[in-house]
């Protein structure tokens, strides 16, 4: 059977001599490992058509519960060259590669993420070189996409109790307040104005990110808190399955 999907290349990995193994997040299918044929052996369109981060639109056959389905064809949409040519950018979206590979379950579609993984390209190559907003929008992906998935820590109140408190555990993914907390090991005091960037980052609308300017302690703050929750997460076995939208 031949499925179609505009997809984005998240990773190649050489396989024999010429053949590559390619995991693509696509639109419709979720994420997919395909197989393709010699990309390698050229430098032909399909082979340049396979670099990470290309967006373009896919053909792959094989029965739908086929283990590695062949890639046939690749159209490119948008190469997001841009990206890959600067170092510092494209280490930073390979962050977001990885989580997404980490946390995301194969073969379910989840076209929300798919578009936030899509707007979050777009955004970066606007980005001037001088003015480099991608460290917040990398981290506006890690925030949006563990929403997404379900694993996204808890920051607005008390796990057990609701109330409001700045007391993060790591172990639990979540704020818990001094009384309910008693005995438990110690927490990662968060100060109030990530407890606040974190809220405006995972609900103002996406077009707007760009007005949001935070300071260089917070963006610290908020990475540091988040990429410990995310090293905590992806250490454990999928607790939930992803939440659909
Ligand atoms: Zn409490």
């Amino acid at each position: 059977m031949l499925r179609r999907s505009e997809a984005i290349v998240l990773r190649t990995t050489p396989f024999s001599e010429a053949d590559l193994i390619v995991t693509t997040l696509t639109l419709d299918y979720g994420m997919i490992k395909a197989f393709a044929k010699s990309p390698r052996k050229t430098r032909s369109r399909f082979g340049s058509s396979l670099e990470p981060l290309t967006y373009s639109k896919l053909a792959f056959w094989g029965r739908e519960d086929a283990n590695l389905p062949r890639l046939t064809q690749s159209d490119i949409i948008k190469p997001f060259q841009a990206i890959r040519d600067r170092m510092d950018c494209f280490f930073r979206v390979t962050e977001m590669v990885e989580l997404t590979l980490n946390l995301l379950p194969e073969r379910e579609a989840h076209r929300d993420i798919f578009h936030l993984f899509l707007s979050i390209l777009d955004m970066i190559e606007g980005d001037s070189p001088e003015d480099d907003s991608s460290v917040l929008t990398v981290l506006l992906y890690k925030i949006r996409f563990l929403d997404m998935v379900g694993y996204g820590p808890r920051l607005e109140g008390c796990a057990r109790c609701g109330k409001s408190g700045y007391n993060f555990y790591i172990s639990h993914g979540s704020i818990i307040c001094g009384l309910c907390a008693k005995g438990m090991d110690a927490p990662m005091r968060l100060s109030p104005g990530v407890i606040k960037s974190y809220d405006t980052l995972r609900r103002w609308d996406i077009a707007k990110i760009g007005r949001i300017k935070l300071s260089r302690m917070i963006l610290s703050e908020l990475s540091g808190m988040l990429d410990t929750h995310i090293q905590y997460t992806a250490a454990k076995p999928m607790r939930t399955k992803v939440v659909q939208s």
